[in-house]
């Protein structure tokens, strides 16, 4: 595995690839990897020739700067865990690659999507994610993306941005992992203190509760359901609703009486730790 650090370094090596019409698969990551970067990994192996795994914690995309600080960070770590799964060049740039100095150009996608969900309480959080993949897409040029469907809003996002710029990029949407309670992986799951840990649980189990009473109850009404999981988890001692919300897919709407598909979302703090997950449900499928 091969460790670059500059887009100077990192050129050559991708041109290498293109000029032998090798594919490449691009995994982007903010590091502290855990299985489920490494499901992503795999299914870039699987797909591509040569996968790329970038590592930066992109100081744009955070409104909070105790967030930006507080977030884990195991370089030495991460190194290791891609080289053992098989990465064939991890890019770990600095500051002054990604945003050189006077850069001022962001790429910002208007409209609902972006200010729905997450976008409601991380203002700028949405512009400072696509303008940092789509630089990555600029430096690294893959052929296929691998994003996780934990953060299923930020998958449809990219994946619109990639449409409305006539990229040519293949953006793969992936199921989410989770630890063997239901908690889906996170490298924000470190900042948990056992006590923490113990009581995240409940974001799955609320939504596994909507889960059985759209599936098997037959219920339809949304503020019902929500009302249900505001319920289950303000009964958990140290925990704060951020949103939990019932869209359709994939523009994100407002969903008053479920039917076809719809995504329940949620952002929940579990101490001082926020942390997101969802499930997609068919209801016409069953
Ligand atoms: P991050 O390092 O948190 O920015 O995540 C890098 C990629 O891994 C993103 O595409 C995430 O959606 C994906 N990811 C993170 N956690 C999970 C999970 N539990 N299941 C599936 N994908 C995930």
């Amino acid at each position: 595995m091969q460790i670059i650090k500059t887009i100077k370094d990192l050129r050559p090596v991708i041109n290498k690839y293109r000029i032998n019409k090798k594919s490449i698969g691009f995994v982007p990551t903010m590091g502290a990897l855990h299985p489920a970067h490494l499901s992503l990994i795999k299914a870039s192996k699987k797909e591509c020739e040569c996968t790329v795994v970038s590592i930066y914690v992109n100081p744009i995309q955070f409104n909070d700067k105790e967030d930006f600080d507080s977030y884990p960070r195991n370089f030495n770590a991460d190194a290791q865990i891609a080289r053992d799964a098989g990465v064939d060049i991890l890019f770990m740039p600095g500051d002054e690659e990604i945003y050189p100095k006077d850069s001022s150009t962001f790429v910002e996608i208007s409209g609902h999507v972006t200010n729905a969900l997450c976008g409601i309480s991380r203002p700028g959080h949405f512009r400072g994610v696509v303008t940092v993949v789509c630089k990555l897409f600029n430096i690294v040029q893959p052929d296929k993306a691998y994003f996780g469907m934990k953060d299923a809003q930020q998958g449809i996002i990219i994946s619109k941005m990639v449409n409305d710029l006539n990229s040519p990029i293949d953006i793969r949407l992936m199921p989410t992992v989770r630890e063997e309670d239901g908690l889906a992986y996170s490298s924000r799951n470190e900042n948990l203190i056992d006590e923490e840990r113990k009581k995240a649980v409940i974001i799955y189990q609320a939504l596994c509760h909507a889960k059985k009473r759209i599936m098997d109850d037959k219920e339809s009404d949304a503020m019902k359901v929500t009302g249900e999981m505001y319920e289950m988890i303000s009964k958990t001692e140290g925990t704060e609703i951020d949103y939990i919300s019932i869209v359709s897919l994939p523009k994100l709407e407002d969903v008053k009486k479920i039917k076809d598909q719809v995504m329940i979302a949620m952002a929940v703090f579990i101490g001082e730790t926020r942390l997101i997950d969802n499930i997609i449900l068919n209801v016409a499928k069953k």
